[in-house]
């Protein structure tokens, strides 16, 4: 086999695998297995460049930044729907269509109403080429490196399909995925997403392909746009665009009349809250293509097709009590607690307010009878109030004035929709929410203590603060409800040895408001440790790359607690890492900083990884394609021939490797 026979059959196979395991949802490969030989084939390509692909699967990954997304006008406009809401209105289209066509012989497809972002998917020669979002259905924005990293979608399809057309299909973000998401956007003290149709649609517009990488998208496909003539019906292309490699959902189904249609109505408005993702009604079509034809379109929609919108589900109940809870960051969220009413499948017993501005707005008041709705909206939301039921004595909502943990009076900043308990210090659940989230597995992952653990030894009077465990000793633990010597000795072992973990991760730890995750990354990286952050400035930490007014206030009022920096002086103490380490250090400089660096071709004295990390740990940004920002090239052997014609047009220096080492040392 050639170098070139062994990179198609590795990229055969790697499709094969993620087609079965993201659209058919049967795994024949275990993770493992499929990355080494995902493994193999980045190696490979990254040897052979001339066999470079931007359909490979080792492309998924993203990385790609896109400052400004291109707008494409579409080639076939993206239309709208009609909507109808109940039986009549399905009759009334029915007998339009039937009068245009001349015939009561039509046949219908049923779908589900995929309640995401609506996507084009451009394939040339059997090639995926573009992805467009629909915009004003004219126009839209190009976000195909975004859309690579969905890995339920082919990017090269089988032969028996036709090769040039339109896929139109629907963004979506699955329930399940969409509530990790929130569970670890809650963990880091970040407010969680509304619902999974703006999130996925938000998610399309991200800069960094990346970061759409790890989110959980799908794309459901529902509409094949061609002029090859090579199927006689929506529902016959359907199925052959599902053999094909797309995820066409098994839900459609034809129906030869609009009795059949509103028993498939009727069938999903029960059934829809067992489907893993939102739907919000059903769209039905047409089935024959030379009808659909002959109907055309009206200025908005197609005449052949329509929506039917399922009622949001909407209950009324009575709103017994307002209580509030108190986050980690003080933060205070408004809950209805209700009487429980079935709903949408669950039973609902709370809601949540948001705010003082929401409550003010909807003027709830307890005793009241409210609707409450479970629309795209995970936690139920309180729609409004049924005035004609309100007791006649009832009163206007006053909102908390004071902690209802802690009694503390409530503050609210300018610009903040949310009221905040001031009492870090003293206020329980901030107390625990802190140490809760320092011992967390993104933070600094400590076996052997749960959250309530931490409830407990508080609660006992042991630890106050993070710094506190390092303290804690197995004699105080074993008297503890269910603590054997066992558990205490692991716990024990499992805090010291959080004096490994990484400075990123412990400032991450900390717990400074807006400070998560990748901010922290960011923060470790260009000050070093702890001292030279808490000593930075407002100016100096606002020309950090992408450190903004609202996270620098926070580190400098974090900084200027004297708790704080007693806290951290004592984690100093007990070893923690409150700098990044010598050998972290050493290979880190500011040489590159400003520079645009695209890296192409095979390299001898270190992997095309290792250069990456070495121009970002030297302060430099990596881009993978070439433009006027563009500083300069690192070329080894076999630079793409396209990506060397472009640095020859504009302008762009290309340096060797050697050249490249020389810089940095
Ligand atoms: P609307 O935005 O209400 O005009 O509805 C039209 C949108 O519904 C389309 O742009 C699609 O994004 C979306 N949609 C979801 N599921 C389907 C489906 N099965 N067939 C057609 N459109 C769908
Ligand atoms: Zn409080």
């Amino acid at each position: 086999m050639t170098i070139k026979e062994k990179i198609e059959s590795l990229r055969e196979e790697l499709n094969k695998h993620n087609y079965n395991y993201y659209v058919l949802d049967n795994a024949t490969i275990s993770d493992y297995e499929f990355d080494i030989k995902l493994k193999e084939l980045e190696k490979l390509e990254e040897e052979h460049p001339e066999f470079f692909d931007e359909n490979s699967p080792t492309q998924r990954v993203g990385g790609q930044i896109t400052k400004n997304f291109n707008t494409i006008t579409h080639k076939n406009r993206m239309y709208s729907l009609d909507n109808s809401y109940s039986k009549e209105d399905l009759l009334d289209w029915e007998k339009r269509i039937q009068k245009m066509l001349g015939t009561t012989e039509v046949e219908y497809t049923c779908e589900l109403k995929y309640d995401g972002a609506s996507i084009n998917l451009t394939f040339e020669n059997g090639k995926f080429v573009r992805a467009v979002t629909r915009g004003d259905g004219v126009q839209g924005d190009e976000v195909t490196t975004n859309i690579r990293t969905i890995k339920s979608i082919p990017l090269v399809i089988s032969e028996d399909f036709v090769s040039n057309f339109e896929m139109r299909g629907e963004i979506i973000l699955p329930l399940e995925g969409f509530n990790l998401m929130n569970e670890e956007r809650v963990a880091n003290g970040e407010e969680p997403y509304r619902n999974p149709r703006n999130t996925a649609s938000g998610s399309l517009k991200l800069q960094d392909s990346g970061e759409v990488a790890k989110r959980p998208l799908d794309c459901l496909l529902y509409q094949v746009v061609t002029n090859e003539r090579k199927y006689k019906t929506h529902f016959e292309s359907l199925e052959a665009a599902r053999k094909a490699g797309f995820k066409v959902p098994h839900t459609i189904e034809l129906a030869k009349s609009i009795e059949e249609v509103l028993e498939f109505v009727n069938r999903w408005d029960e059934k829809r809250h067992d489907l893993p993702y939102e739907t919000d009604g059903v769209v039905i079509k047409v089935n024959s293509l030379e009808q659909q034809d002959e109907l055309g379109y009206t200025s908005k929609s197609p005449r052949w097709a329509i929506a039917y919108k399922f009622k949001a589900e909407q209950v009324s109940t009575i709103l017994n009590e307002i209580t509030y809870q108190v986050g980690r960051t003080g933060a205070i969220t408004p809950v209805a607690n209700l009487e429980p009413v079935h709903l949408a499948g669950t039973i609902v017993k709370r809601a949540s307010l948001h705010n003082s501005d929401q409550i003010e707005k909807l003027d709830v008041r307890v005793g009241d009878t409210v609707y409450v709705e479970k629309g795209g909206e995970i936690i139920p939301k309180i729609m409004g109030v049924d005035l004609s039921m309100r007791p006649s004595d009832s009163e206007p909502t006053r909102y908390a004035t004071h902690c209802p943990e802690c009694g503390t009076e409530l503050v609210r900043t300018d610009g903040d929709a949310k009221h905040y308990c001031p009492n870090e210090f003293g206020c329980a659940p901030q107390i625990t929410g802190r140490i809760q989230h320092y011992i967390s597995r993104k933070a600094m992952d400590i076996d052997g203590l749960g959250a309530e653990t931490v409830d407990l030894l508080y609660k006992e009077g042991l630890i106050e603060n993070y710094a506190d465990l390092y303290e804690l000793t197995v004699d105080q633990i074993i008297p503890l409800e269910r603590m054997a010597e066992k558990s205490a000795q692991n716990m024990v072992d499992g805090i010291v040895k959080s004096k490994e973990i990484a400075f990123e991760k412990v400032l991450f730890a900390l717990g400074i408001r807006f400070v998560g995750e990748t901010v922290a990354k960011k923060l470790a990286k260009h000050f070093k440790s702890i001292d030279n952050l808490i000593n930075a400035d407002f100016d100096t930490l606002i020309n950090v790359d992408e450190i903004g007014e609202k996270i620098a206030e926070s580190v400098i009022n974090f900084s200027k607690d004297e708790k704080n920096l007693a806290t951290i002086s004592r984690l100093k103490s007990y070893g923690v890492q409150l700098e990044i380490s010598q050998e972290e250090l050493e290979n880190q400089s500011t040489k590159l900083e400003g520079k645009i660096i695209v890296v192409s071709g095979v390299f001898h004295q270190m992997s095309r990884n290792e250069l990456k990390k070495a121009i970002e740990d030297n302060g430099g940004k990596v881009s993978s394609s070439i433009s006027k920002k563009t500083s300069f090239i690192v070329a080894g052997d076999n630079m793409g021939p396209s990506k060397l014609t472009k640095a020859q047009d504009l302008g762009v220096s290309i340096i060797t490797e050697q050249d490249f080492i020389n810089m940095i040392n």
